[in-house]
């Protein structure tokens, strides 16, 4: 599988850490499978209890990375001829033939971009690049206010069409770019999770940098318990625990892709209002929702508008939502009622 260029870490990271939460549990006979591997910059994991005993692991690992190599082929901006590639490259305001699974999340992102108020937009690589974020390699440093306008007068959503017969894009704009990084790593995930439902299997976990979906249970049959990180600068603990079976959980973060500057830290998520990265105390937000395409755009749209903005969208969309606020040297937590059933006691 081709690898492409690590900007995921972080989420990674805090579920590799949780492993010792969520796995340590005492085996009670049924087999456990574990399939992971690179992909998307960061990694996979799924781990299976097969209800089939028959269930070749081995297969199924070949199947995973063959999906996930049609998806990177259709999304990466780091391979010069994905769909996303080639439709970036593209110099003219015709109609670009797409996958329909790039239809599906572009439509997805064009919705959380109206419903965020633009907060949320696939256009807004060249600024990420600008900053330093993106595919295109360049020093991370400040820019000068000129150059940030120059980059933003490049994107907009709304200057992108879609058409659904045949499955096409075209740019009412030139030049115009679409970075998906903040939406299909959950899209591969629903994708993943899909597959497993069509081989009939109920108890799983679907993980690629730290968004994931969960069904059914482990082997002692309680609901996964997955942590969510305690959004540190370079440290790893965990905030809080929550119990997911059928739903998917994304958060996007500001604290573990940044760059220092004039004793400031500026992260890779970027408010297209200022052409700026988000500069307000909101450290993290966690969106649970049914499709895990859906909670990976919402989190990184809620995490662009702050706590204030952001908390009022999550509440009038009934979003199930954490953030995580940072107070001198603490967090503080706030979550919709929609989060807070989900919020699991442990004993
Ligand atoms: P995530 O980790 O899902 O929040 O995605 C973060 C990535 O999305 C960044 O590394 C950028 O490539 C991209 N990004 C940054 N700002 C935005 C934004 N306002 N809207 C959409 N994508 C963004
Ligand atoms: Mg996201």
């Amino acid at each position: 599988m081709k690898l492409i260029a690590d900007k995921y870490n972080r989420p990674a990271v805090i579920f590799l850490f949780l492993h010792s939460l969520i796995y340590q549990q005492p085996a009670c006979g049924r087999e456990l499978i574990t399939l992971s591997g690179p992909t998307m910059g960061t990694s996979y994991t799924i781990k299976i209890y097969p209800s089939n005993k028959a269930l070749d692991g081995k297969i199924l690992n070949a199947r995973i990375e063959r999906l996930l190599e049609k998806i990177n082929l259709q999304m990466s901006t780091y391979i010069d001829n994905s769909d996303i590639s080639l439709f970036n490259q593209h110099t003219s305001d015709g109609w670009l033939d797409i996958d329909k699974n790039v239809y599906t999340v572009i439509k997805e992102a064009l919705r959380v971009n109206h419903l965020s108020g633009g907060a949320f937009d696939i256009t807004i690589g060249p600024v990420v690049n600008l900053w330093g974020f993106g595919p295109e390699y360049k020093s991370r440093g400040i820019p000068d206010e000129l150059t940030i306008q120059q980059e933003l007068d490049k994107i907009g959503s709304r200057h992108i069409e879609l058409r659904a017969q045949p499955y096409a894009i075209k740019k009412n704009k030139l030049p115009l770019a679409v970075d998906l990084s903040a939406i299909a790593k959950g899209f591969a995930v629903d994708a993943i999770a899909g597959h497993l439902d069509t081989l009939g299997l109920h108890n799983y976990m679907v993980e690629i940098g730290g968004e994931i979906k969960a069904k059914g249970a482990k082997d002692n049959g309680k609901s996964w318990r997955i942590g969510i990180e305690r959004p540190l600068y370079g440290k790893q603990a965990v905030q809080t625990v929550i119990a997911l079976d059928n739903i998917a959980m994304a958060t996007s973060g500001d604290y573990r892709n940044y760059f220092e500057a004039d004793g400031s830290r500026y992260s890779h998520i970027i408010d297209p209002r200022t052409g700026r990265p988000v500069k307000h105390q909101l450290a993290s937000v966690t969106v649970l929702h049914r499709l895990a395409m859906t909670a990976d755009a919402l989190a990184t749209a809620l995490l662009v508008l702050g706590p204030g903005e952001g908390m009022q969208l999550a509440g009038q969309e009934n979003i199930a939502a954490l953030f995580i606020v940072r107070k001198k040297n603490d967090f503080t937590e706030i979550m919709t009622p929609q989060f807070q059933s989900y919020l699991l006691t442990l004993r």
